[in-house]
């Protein structure tokens, strides 16, 4: 049985990044992984411009001005978000009403927003001394000309699409995705939707759909397979050609568990058999080629967490993502915890924050059945294989799920 880090790092060190990429158009781009690093052509802002509504004076005309002593400019003309003052460099003692993201004119050094001034006719009082360059946003601050603003491995978020689009591009290369099988095995198992007879429906070719979708795969889902040796060795040689192919069930040491056998003999390369951990310890894996297999064990929490653990980092690490592992935060337990030494338990937790200290709870029963603990649950409290007990108070390690995760 390898331990949790072993068996990650054997696994990671078992994946090849694809070196495939296509076009994406921006509107599609979002959590897809950048192919090449970005590299801007231009500076951005491309001109100075103003940072507020107001007048772009000299700082020397407005040494003195104050409250009680306003100083008053000539106003000669006014410059709006999308023109451009085309005068004559600005002289002592004159003014130009600007508006926020206008350049700002030749011989003009700062900017006195509207609220520190009045103005009656061509004239405005300056009631505030603003300094030099004060309210002007210089070129290129956000972004210098041949900058690279985005690595290679970047996955694309919000801001990553405003980035892109500021540097006036709108075709996106992106790593492939890579295609992922999901199977479920178990002659207990009917579908969704169906009429309703008592089985157990299959919820794991659902969630491991979903988590395919939401790190970065192509999910492809190919199907029940009854507990049949011939059955399900089929259905493994018709999916060989996928980048990972991942299947629930059948993996433990009944009588019908033939998923480590059908591996070996289709000729994958066994790499992982069982791992300490709980829920998860029955977890396959191999490889053929470039291809990943895992076989997962049946119950629906223990394919969540075997997912998120080894599946979810070896996903992101073919798809082109640079960031890989999961961060861990330390969060205080409000609960004593006792377990068995010897395995790594990923706890269901809820997590809260009050008075600015990281709190823990449990989400309750435990049975890695309870599909209810995963939903119930924002995080995966992490228990070391070396301990026993855990007293309420004391802090440990937990991993942020759902939609705050990364
Ligand atoms: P197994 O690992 O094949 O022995 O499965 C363990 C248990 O997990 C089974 O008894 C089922 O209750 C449950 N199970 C297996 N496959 C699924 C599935 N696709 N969806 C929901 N529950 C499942
Ligand atoms: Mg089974």
């Amino acid at each position: 049985m390898l331990s949790v880090n072993d068996a990650l790092e054997l696994i990671l060190s078992s994946v090849h990044t694809r070196d495939q990429s296509e076009k994406t158009d921006i509107f599609n781009c979002p959590g897809r992984i950048l192919f090449h690093d970005i590299i801007s052509e231009f500076n951005i802002p491309p001109k100075n411009n103003s940072a507020m509504d107001g007048y772009a004076v000299k700082t020397e005309d407005i040494t003195s001005a104050s409250i009680n002593n306003p100083v008053s400019l000539n106003i000669i003309d006014e410059v709006q978000a999308g023109n451009e003052f085309t005068g004559e460099q600005l002289q002592r003692g004159h003014a130009i009403r600007i508006m926020t993201g206008a350049p700002i004119p030749e011989g003009a050094d700062t900017v006195v927003p509207f609220e520190e001034t009045e103005e009656s006719g061509n004239i405005v009082k300056i009631f505030k001394n603003t300094i030099k360059h004060e309210n002007i946003r210089f070129a290129g601050e956000d972004i210098k000309t041949g900058n690279i603003v985005l690595r290679k491995g970047t996955r694309i978020d919000s801001a990553e699409s405003g980035l892109l689009a500021s540097m006036n591009l709108r075709d996106i290369e992106v790593y492939k995705k890579p295609d992922v099988a999901i199977i479920s095995t178990g002659n207990e198992l009917a579908e969704p939707g169906e009429t309703y007879t008592g089985k157990i429906i299959n919820s794991n070719a659902y969630a491991l759909y979903s988590e395919v979708k939401k790190y970065g795969g192509n999910p492809f889902y190919a199907g029940l397979v009854k507990d049949e040796y011939e059955d399900v060795k089929a259905r493994f040689l018709q999916l060989a050609d996928k980048d990972i192919i991942i299947s629930s069930g059948g993996v433990s040491m009944g009588r019908y568990d033939f998923i480590p056998d059908v591996l070996k003999e289709i000729g994958i390369h066994i790499k992982v058999r069982t791992i300490a951990m709980k829920p998860g310890k029955p977890v396959v894996f191999g490889t053929l080629g470039n291809s990943l297999f895992f076989g997962l064990p049946g119950n629906p929490v223990s394919i969540m967490v075997a997912f998120m653990e080894f599946v979810r980092p070896a996903l992101l690490k073919m798809a082109g993502s640079n960031r890989i592992s999961k961060p861990v935060l330390k969060a205080q337990l409000t609960e004593s915890l006792s377990k068995k030494k010897g395995r790594r338990h990923f706890v269901r937790g809820i997590f809260t924050i009050k008075n600015g200290q990281f709190f823990v709870s449990t989400t309750g029963p435990q049975g890695s059945g309870i599909l209810t603990s995963m939903s119930d649950s924002n995080c995966l409290i992490i228990l070391p294989e070396t301990i026993e007990f855990i007293k309420c108070g004391e802090y440990v390690d937990i991993q942020l799920t759902g939609h705050n995760e990364i």
